[in-house]
Order: structure tokens, then C-alpha cells, then sequence
């Protein structure tokens, strides 16, 4: 990084927010909800939340509203049941999301904290408002330490899409050229901050990093000695 970094943007799935495991979680808690009324085994709900899934994401395209995981068990309990069963849809949706609360989330606000005193931050994520705003409340429920945060679903477009890191910078306050973006996703968050004129880092804590002249993370906590060491804000 040869520019002064003065904000910092975080992707958040797998990246602030350890969204791999909790989905897991998530998926086994949605399947014990739902066999609270119909009873399916583990592998046969795998195969028809695979398949439901799917549905909705052929029929949705790259629209953003097809990331929205409701619509899934939406069309999972309808191919199960021949019915739309809103009650069980919803009661899904809230067990998969209370496994959000079980994430490893462990001195994370301790390292933004800290990163606050220096770094305008923020976020940048491609997922639905919803469920990004639950995962956000457990690391920082009042926006104090991430008082911006651009989710794909209000602005209609995904990352690697610029105008989204665009419309951060803005609502930061910061010129993109000193604006960082840290992510575990090479083609939307390193690739698309670049094109868009950000800085970014690469977070990656397993595997070799493509060959590049990128800086990589292997833990955020690493983020403070990165940016001291090359051109953060004096
Ligand atoms: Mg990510």
C-alpha cells in the first residue's frame, strides 16, 4: 500500500463474521424446526433445501434477492407440504438465524475499537439487510465502531460491482484511493476494490494467495501492524 489509508471496509461474511460455521449451524437448526411439524430425515431436507435453493436462484438470476435464504425454506416447505405454511417459512428463517448468536466472535470488538481511534470503518456486503443487520448486532450493535455499512441489497448491485464500494467511500467521507478494503473474496472484494480505485488486503487465513502484489491477512489481527507499516494515517 503505497497511499495513506484513512478508512478501512470490511467484507463481513467469513471475513468480520464467521458465517462458513454459523451457516452450518443455521441449516441443522432450520431442519429441527421444521421437523417439529413434518418429520424428514437429515439427508432428504439436504437434498430439497439443495434443490429449493436452486429454484430460486435460477428463477432470480444474479438479482440480489436471491441470496435472501427465506426464500429458500419458502419454497422448501412449499414443495413439502403443497402449501405456502408461513408459519413454519418464518420459524426456518428465525432458527437459522438464532445460530448466528452461537458464532466465535471473540475479541473482534476489541480490534475495531482500536482501529476506530485511527480508522474511519465500515462495511461492505453482499447479502440480504436482514440478515447481515443480525450478524452486525452482535458485534456492534449501535454502529459506533462500523457506522456505515452498504449491503448489495439496498443498492441492487453485488460486489465486485464499484458502486458499491463507490457509495461507501461517500458515506465515509473518504476518497477511495485512501480507502482499504480487507475481504476473503479474490474476485469480489480484492479484485473489485482495486477496479473501483480502493486499496485492498486480502484475508485469507489458509492457502497460498494468488501471485500478486496484494498484501495478505492471515488474521485480522494482523490488520494494525499492516496498516502502521505501510503508509496508514500518522
Ligand atoms: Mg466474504
Amino acid at each position: 500500500m503505497a497511499l495513506t489509508v484513512r478508512a478501512v471496509l470490511f467484507d463481513l461474511d467469513d471475513t468480520l463474521f464467521p458465517t462458513a460455521a454459523s451457516h452450518a449451524a443455521g441449516i441443522t437448526e432450520a431442519w429441527k424446526a421444521l421437523r417439529r411439524v413434518r418429520p424428514l430425515g437429515r439427508a432428504a431436507f439436504d437434498r430439497l433445501y439443495a434443490s429449493s435453493r436452486a429454484d430460486v436462484k435460477a428463477r432470480l438470476g444474479d438479482a440480489p434477492a436471491a441470496r435472501n435464504r427465506l426464500l429458500y425454506f419458502k419454497r422448501l416447505v412449499e414443495r413439502l407440504l403443497g402449501r405456502a405454511a408461513p408459519g413454519l417459512t418464518l420459524a426456518m428463517g428465525r432458527a437459522y438465524e438464532r445460530s448466528f448468536a452461537r458464532a466465535d466472535t471473540a475479541g473482534l470488538g476489541r480490534l475495531l475499537a482500536s482501529l476506530a481511534r485511527r480508522y474511519k470503518l465500515g462495511i461492505v456486503t453482499n447479502q440480504e439487510c436482514g440478515l447481515q443487520l443480525e450478524k452486525l448486532r452482535l458485534i456492534d450493535p449501535d454502529g459506533r465502531l462500523l457506522p456505515v455499512v452498504v449491503t448489495s441489497d439496498e443498492m441492487g448491485v453485488e460486489k465486485p460491482h464499484p458502486r458499491i464500494f463507490l457509495e461507501a467511500c461517500r458515506r465515509l467521507g473518504c476518497k477511495p484511493a485512501q480507502t482499504l478494503v480487507v475481504g476473503d473474496s479474490w474476485s469480489m472484494d480484492v479484485l473489485g476494490a482495486r477496479r473501483a480505485g480502493l486499496q485492498a488486503a486480502f484475508f485469507l487465513p489458509r492457502g497460498t494467495p494468488p501471485r500478486d502484489s496484494v498484501p495478505r491477512l492471515r488474521r485480522l489481527s494482523d490488520l494494525p501492524a499492516l496498516l502502521g507499516a505501510e503508509g496508514g494515517r500518522p
